[in-house]
Formats: C-alpha cells, sequence, structure tokens
C-alpha cells in the first residue's frame, strides 16, 4: 500500500513526474487537473461548471472537486494505493481526504513537494502554452495561478512537514534526473 501525494506550484512538472513515478511503484497517478480537462472537453455538467474557474486559473469549488476525487479514490484501482497530483490544494481538501483515509487505514505514507524557481516555472508554462495549446496557459492567467498558489496550497506544506511526511525535492533541471531524485527521496521513506 503506498499513498502518495505530488505538491508544487503550476509548472514545477508535476504531472510528468506524477506518470512516472506512478509507473515506477504500479500505482495510479490521479490528477484533478486531467480529470476536470476531460469533464470539460466531453461537455459534461462537470465539466460546465469547472471551466470557467479553470479559464481564469481559479480553483474549482471545493464541493464539486470533493465529490469527484472521493469518487476517483472508491475505484477498484486506488484500493492498493496512488499517487495525487494537485489533489488537495486548499486546508478544506487536507480535511477530506484526511477524513476519507481515516476510514480506511491511515493517511499519506509521503508528500514530495517539487521545489522549482518561480521564474522558471512562468517559462515553463508558456513553453507548455506553445506545445499544448492549454486555455489556461496565457501569460495573466498564469500569473494568477502562481498567486492562487502560493497563497491557498502552499501552506500545505507546513501542514505536511509538522506531521513528519514531506519530502522536498529540486524539481528543477532535466526530467530524468528530477525522477531520479525522488526515488532517492522516497527510497528512505518507503
Ligand atoms: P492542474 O492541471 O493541476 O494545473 O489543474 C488545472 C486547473 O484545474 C486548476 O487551475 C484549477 O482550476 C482546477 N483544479 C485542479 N485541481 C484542483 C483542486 N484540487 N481544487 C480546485 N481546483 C482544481
Amino acid at each position: 500500500m503506498m499513498r502518495l501525494l505530488l505538491i508544487g506550484p503550476p509548472g514545477a512538472g508535476k504531472g510528468t513526474q506524477a506518470v512516472r513515478v506512478a509507473e515506477h511503484y504500479g500505482i495510479p497517478a490521479i490528477s484533478t487537473g486531467d480529470i476536470f480537462r476531460a469533464n470539460v472537453s466531453e461537455g459534461t455538467p462537470l465539466g460546465l461548471q469547472a471551466k470557467d474557474y479553470m479559464d481564469r486559473g481559479a480553483y474549482v469549488p471545493d464541493d464539486l472537486t470533493n465529490a469527484l476525487v472521493l469518487d476517483r479514490l472508491a475505484q477498484e484501482d486506488a484500493g492498493s494505493g496512488f499517487l495525487l497530483d494537485g489533489f488537495p490544494r486548499t486546508l478544506a481538501q487536507v480535511s477530506t481526504l484526511d477524513e476519507c483515509l481515516q476510514a480506511t487505514d491511515g493517511g499519506l505514507d509521503a508528500v514530495v513537494q517539487l521545489v522549482v524557481d518561480p521564474d522558471e516555472t512562468v517559462e515553463r508554462l508558456l513553453n507548455r502554452a506553445k506545445v499544448q495549446g492549454r486555455s489556461d496557459d496565457t501569460e495573466d492567467v498564469i500569473r494568477n495561478r502562481l498567486a492562487v498558489y502560493q497563497e491557498q496550497t502552499h501552506p500545505l506544506v507546513d501542514v505536511y512537514r509538522d506531521r513528519g511526511i514531506l519530502v522536498s525535492v529540486d524539481a528543477q533541471g532535466d526530467v530524468g534526473a528530477v525522477t531520479d531524485r525522488i526515488f532517492a527521496a522516497l527510497a528512505g521513506r518507503l
């Protein structure tokens, strides 16, 4: 059983690393951003509600987000562990996750913080905008997403540090080197 969370600002490489790390440990990578984007492109009711928030770089309200995650964690493939990417992002979401995991047999094993220089994240996101064409990768929206991260999500780093499960990894440079740093940091803990 391995329950992991990747946390870090937009542009830190969470999505890329989540896929690699989850594959290595044989657990599903659960990305709330990916689930929201799939709902938006399929035009589901959830997608229609989420789209305006996403396009502004604001967080989707906790009630919608929590329901989506609880539903996903209840699926069979998450029964033997998972790697969360992009959830929890608020203190209220931390409480929801805590309650959900307490109902089974324990909490997260480790929280991996991806640490990057803020100027580099803006650059990475602008490059991604050219490659993937995400509607929330324009410069104004990127700056808003970074501000929202600092205000609402960065405080979670202290919460998990206080619990003694935070692992901080330098997320700059080569993708494979960052993955190796994550494995090395987790090796001592799992
Ligand atoms: P991401 O792909 O993780 O950068 O997420 C893209 C967008 O989806 C965010 O800017 C939010 O609008 C929304 N989103 C993803 N995860 C969450 C979450 N845990 N809480 C609220 N909104 C979220």
